[in-house]
C-alpha cells in the first residue's frame, strides 16, 4: 500500500472557525482524549463522526484512535470494557456509563479478504492508510484543533465522491466488505464513486459470496436505515453485479421494486425498525415465496424476519395482482378490503398495503394518474379501518368453538371449517357478527330442516 507520505498528503493543518464549531466532540470524548495525552499518548478522534461533522451532521460515537496499546488504555481508565482487544479496541466508560471506543493505531499485516491481522506500534498515517475510504480517512485532534487528512478527504467531502484509500482493487481485495461499503456510503451522502473506485467495485463483485451472511445482512440494512433512496443504492447492487452475486432471486426484478423503496420512508426512533423491515420486504416483494427464505436465511436474518417478510411475498403472490387491477379502475368495496385484510392477516396488513401503496407511487412517478393517487389513500385508510375495527379473523366472532360444539358440531376439524364458513359470512357484513345470528346458522347447518 502506498504510504500517505507517497500520496503527499499534506501536513496537519489547523482548522478554520467554522469547521471549529462543526468538530465539536462531546465532553466526555474531549476527557479521554485529554487523559490519554496527558499519559503520553497522541490519540485523535477518526472515523464516521469525523467525516460526518466536517458534512454537518451529528453523528453519536466520535471513535478515537491512539498509539497507547489496549493494555495501556486500560491502565488510564477505571472502567473500560474489553470490546475487540485482538483488534486493538477497548471500550472507556465515561462518567454517565456511556461506551466509547479507542483503538490503537494499527496496521494491516495480512489480509483474505475476509478477516484481518493487525499489527500495533504504527503510526496516525499508518492507521488512516488502512481505512476504506478517503472521506473515512480524516483525523481531527481536538486539543490541538488541528486536522490530519493525508488522503484529501476533505476535498472529496466537497467534491461529493466516494473514493478508496491508496489502489482501489488492492484494497477491495483485502476485504470485499469494502464494496457494499463504498455503495452505501454514496448513496447516504448522495455521492458519486469515483471511476477506479467504481471498476473496483465491479470487479470485487463475483468474490463477494465470501463474504458472511451476517456482514452482508448488516450492509443491507445499514442502507435500509441511512439511505433516504435506498433504489441508487439498489441499481448499483445491481449494475456492479453484487446483486448477482448475493441474492440472485432478486437480481432481475423489475425496476419498480427498486424504486418503491424510496417511497417507504426510513424510520428513526422506535419506528425505525418496521420501517427498515418494511424496506427489506420490499425487496422480496413479488419473489416466488418459496425462494424468499432460503435467500434470508442465507443472509442469517432471524426467523421473525424470514417468516414476516416471506408471508407478505406469499400475500403478493395470493392477492397483489387483484388488489393492483381494482385499484386501476374504480375504488376498491369495504368487503374486497375486508377480505384482503382477512387474507394477509391483521398484523401484517398495513405493511402489505404499505408496500403496494409504495410500488405504485413509484409507477405514478412514471406516469401520474390523480385518481389512483387517491385510491391509495382510500385504500389505506379502508384497510387501517377493517383491521383494527372490523372481524377479520376467527378470534375476532362473535361465538367460539366451544359454543358451536355446545349446538351439535363434533369435535375436531369440523369446529374450524365451521368457523371459518362463519367468518366468510361476517366478512361481507360485519354487522352479522352476532352471537345469535351466527349460531342460528350453525344450527341450520347441522340439523337441516330444523328451523
Ligand atoms: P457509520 O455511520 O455507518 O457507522 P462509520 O464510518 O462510522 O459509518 P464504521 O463501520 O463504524 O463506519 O467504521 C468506523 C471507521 O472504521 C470508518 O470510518 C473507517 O475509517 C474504518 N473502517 C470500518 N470498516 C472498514 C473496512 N472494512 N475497511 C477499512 N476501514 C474500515
Ligand atoms: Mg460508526
Amino acid at each position: 500500500m502506498e504510504s500517505a507520505r507517497e500520496l503527499g498528503g499534506g501536513a496537519p493543518h489547523a482548522v478554520s472557525d467554522g469547521l471549529r464549531r462543526r468538530l465539536d466532540p462531546p465532553a466526555s470524548v474531549r476527557e479521554i482524549v485529554a487523559r490519554l495525552e496527558r499519559a503520553g499518548y497522541e490519540t485523535w478522534c477518526v472515523g464516521g463522526a469525523v467525516r460526518d461533522a466536517l458534512l454537518g451532521q451529528a453523528h453519536l460515537d466520535w471513535d478515537l484512535a491512539t498509539a497507547a496499546t489496549p493494555s495501556q488504555v486500560m491502565n488510564v481508565f477505571k472502567r473500560t470494557v474489553p470490546v475487540g482487544v485482538a483488534f486493538g479496541t477497548v471500550g472507556v466508560l465515561d462518567e454517565a456509563g456511556t461506551l466509547h471506543e479507542v483503538t490503537t493505531f494499527r496496521r494491516d499485516v495480512k489480509t483474505d479478504g475476509r478477516h484481518a491481522e493487525v499489527a500495533f506500534g504504527a503510526s496516525l498515517d499508518e492507521d488512516l492508510a488502512r481505512r476504506d475510504f478517503t472521506i473515512n480517512a480524516i483525523a481531527y485532534h481536538p486539543q490541538r484543533e488541528e486536522l490530519r487528512d493525508p488522503f484529501d478527504g476533505q476535498l472529496d467531502l466537497k467534491r461529493g465522491l466516494v473514493r478508496a484509500v491508496g489502489e482501489p482493487v488492492q484494497r477491495m481485495r483485502e476485504d470485499r466488505l469494502r464494496a457494499l461499503r463504498g455503495i452505501r456510503f454514496a448513496g447516504r451522502f448522495g455521492f458519486h464513486i469515483e471511476p477506479a473506485t467504481w471498476r473496483a467495485i465491479v470487479s470485487s463483485a463475483p468474490h463477494l459470496g465470501s463474504l458472511s451472511g451476517e456482514r452482508v445482512q448488516q450492509e443491507l440494512v445499514k442502507t435500509m436505515q441511512q439511505v433516504e433512496k435506498p433504489s441508487v443504492s439498489m441499481r448499483w447492487w445491481r449494475e456492479s453485479g453484487a446483486l448477482r452475486t448475493l441474492l440472485p432471486v432478486i437480481a432481475d426484478a423489475p425496476d419498480d421494486r427498486f424504486e418503491a423503496l424510496d417511497f417507504l420512508p426510513r424510520g428513526e426512533g422506535d419506528e425505525e425498525p418496521g420501517r427498515t423491515l418494511d424496506r427489506l420486504a420490499m425487496l422480496f416483494f413479488g419473489t416466488d415465496p418459496a425462494a424468499v427464505r432460503p435467500a434470508l436465511g442465507a443472509l442469517k436474518c432471524s426467523n421473525a424476519q424470514q417468516g414476516w417478510i416471506t408471508a407478505l411475498a406469499k400475500s403478493e403472490r395470493e392477492i397483489g395482482g387483484t388488489v393492483d387491477a381494482v385499484l386501476a379502475e374504480r375504488v376498491p368495496t369495504a368487503a374486497e378490503v375486508r377480505r384482503w385484510v382477512a387474507a394477509v392477516g391483521r398484523m401484517r396488513s398495513m405493511s402489505f398495503f404499505g408496500l403496494v401503496s409504495a410500488r405504485w407511487h413509484a409507477r405514478l412517478a412514471q406516469e401520474p394518474r390523480e385518481a389512483v393517487s387517491q385510491r391509495l389513500v382510500e385504500l389505506r385508510a379502508m384497510a387501517g379501518h377493517a383491521a383494527f375495527h372490523e372481524p377479520v379473523e376467527v378470534g375476532d366472532l362473535a361465538v367460539t368453538g366451544e359454543d358451536l360444539m355446545r349446538v351439535g358440531v363434533t369435535s375436531g376439524p369440523e369446529v374450524g371449517v365451521m368457523l371459518r364458513r362463519l367468518l366468510n359470512f361476517v366478512l361481507d357484513d360485519p354487522a352479522r357478527n352476532q352471537r345469535e345470528l351466527l349460531l342460528r346458522r350453525v344450527t341450520v347447518d347441522v340439523h337441516p330442516g330444523r328451523e
